[in-house]
């Protein structure tokens, strides 16, 4: 059914068909970071939808962008290596200063800049983010930051992260959400003194890395929004993220029906192909219809960001919905290509372990199902 998204689709689509899953499976092996497929999403605008005109993006909503990392992620590719240029930026369009904007966005929408990397998580504290132990002290024109991050995505191939510190000890504000600040970082000229980066060898190639913070002077002008408010900064960019991710979910969902109903009509075993047996035909149907539940979820929260009003419930719900949904439509995969789902040249088990984050990143389904027991229905807080 044709609608407003039709043409976005479609224009996301043709590019996407430029960079065939062969890319993608070179880039698993060789750890490799695809530059030519981010250059070419840049210079279409897809990367910039959610930037502002004045500001060089399309200013479009987040319903566009939702479509855009949908169809990015059912071509086959991963989205992960570039979603967080699209969102990230967030946080300077809503808090930053009128120069952050001018000097940042522009530039962000034209690819010069690259902003996405994103320093939140660290080793000891994990999901308990007002906990962290990464401060700044401010001297004069500077803060001096020491500590440490870990799962720091794209890192080395962004110009610029935002970063989350405690400037005030948890100890001398009233509440654990004060006393943290967001920071911009010029990750080029931060390298080498006071950050070091270092590249976490890991399951799928997501570029993460740790970072160690060893007095690490960031100008005072690069505080986005104001000092002991950075939490309230971060929080505000996570609801177009977590729809943005969920979208991503909904494509990869997609991409491992297709490819299940594929193979179940071509593959033949017992002289008639396995699609008609309803133990192969069910599970797919199943995961459909998993699919296409989470995706109005999705739309739907979408909808809610773009005109303004309160997503927190959806966005997260979203996310958690279209996150099991696609873990299980590629299991269904999996199964449906018995032995050659192992092969790498049918490109499953990459999609398979890709999918299978985002039940914990950017936040795992316990977390999100708190929030929904204790904000929306309610319940006791349980931490
Ligand atoms: C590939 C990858 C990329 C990432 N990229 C980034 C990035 O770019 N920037 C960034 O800042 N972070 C990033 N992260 C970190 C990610 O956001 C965290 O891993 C995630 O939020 C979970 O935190 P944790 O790993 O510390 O788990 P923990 O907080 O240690 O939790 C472990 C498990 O216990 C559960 N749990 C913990 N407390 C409770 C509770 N009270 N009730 C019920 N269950 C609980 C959690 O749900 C989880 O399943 C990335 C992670 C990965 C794996």
């Amino acid at each position: 059914m044709k609608d407003d998204l039709t043409d976005i689709r479609e224009s996301v689509r043709a590019l996407c068909a430029r960079f065939g899953e062969e890319y993608w499976l070179e880039m698993d092996r060789t750890l490799g970071y695809p530059t030519e497929f981010v250059a070419e999403l840049t210079r279409a605008g897809f990367l910039g939808v959610l930037i502002p005109e004045e500001y060089g993006g399309s200013g479009l909503g987040v319903r566009e962008a939702a479509a855009v990392m949908e169809e990015v992620c059912r071509s086959g590719a991963h989205a992960g290596v570039c979603h967080a240029q699209m969102y990230v930026m967030g946080s300077v369009l809503r808090h930053g200063s009128d120069e952050q904007k001018k000097a940042y966005l522009p530039k962000i929408a034209s690819g010069e800049l690259r902003l996405q990397s994103f320093g939140v998580t660290e080793p000891t504290t994990g999901t308990d983010t007002t906990s962290l132990k990464t401060t700044a002290r401010r001297e004069g024109d500077v803060y001096v930051v020491n500590g440490q991050k870990v799962w720091i995505s794209r890192i080395q191939h962004s110009d610029l992260m935002l970063l989350l510190a405690r400037t005030t000890p948890r100890d001398a504000v009233t509440r654990k959400t004060q006393g943290l600040t967001t920071f911009i970082v010029d990750v080029k000229a931060a390298e080498g003194n006071g950050l070091e980066i270092r590249p976490i060898e890991s399951m799928i190639n997501h570029h993460s890395c740790e970072l160690f913070f060893d007095d690490l002077e960031i100008p005072a002008a690069n505080v986005v929004g104001n000092e002991g408010e950075g939490f309230r900064v971060i929080l505000d960019g996570m609801n177009a993220e977590r729809i943005l991710i969920a979208a991503e979910c909904v494509g990869d969902g997609r991409y491992f029906v297709d490819k299940a109903t594929g193979y179940a009509n071509e593959r033949v075993v017992f002289n008639r192909p396995i699609g008609e047996n309803q133990g192969v035909q069910f599970p797919i149907a199943r995961a459909y219809a998993d699919i296409e539940a989470a995706s109005l979820m999705v739309y739907h929260a979408a909808g809610l960001f773009d005109a303004g009003s309160d997503c927190g419930a959806e966005a997260n719900m979203a996310k958690m919905l279209a996150s099991e949904a696609s873990w299980r439509a590629g299991d269904i995969c999996m199964q449906t290509h018995g032995g050659f789902a192992f092969a790498k040249e049918y490109h499953i088990e990459r999609k398979f372990r890709e999918t299978r984050l985002y039940q914990i990143a950017p936040i795992s389904t316990n977390l999100i199902l708190s929030y929904i027991g204790e904000h929306v229905l309610g319940m006791p807080r349980s931490f």
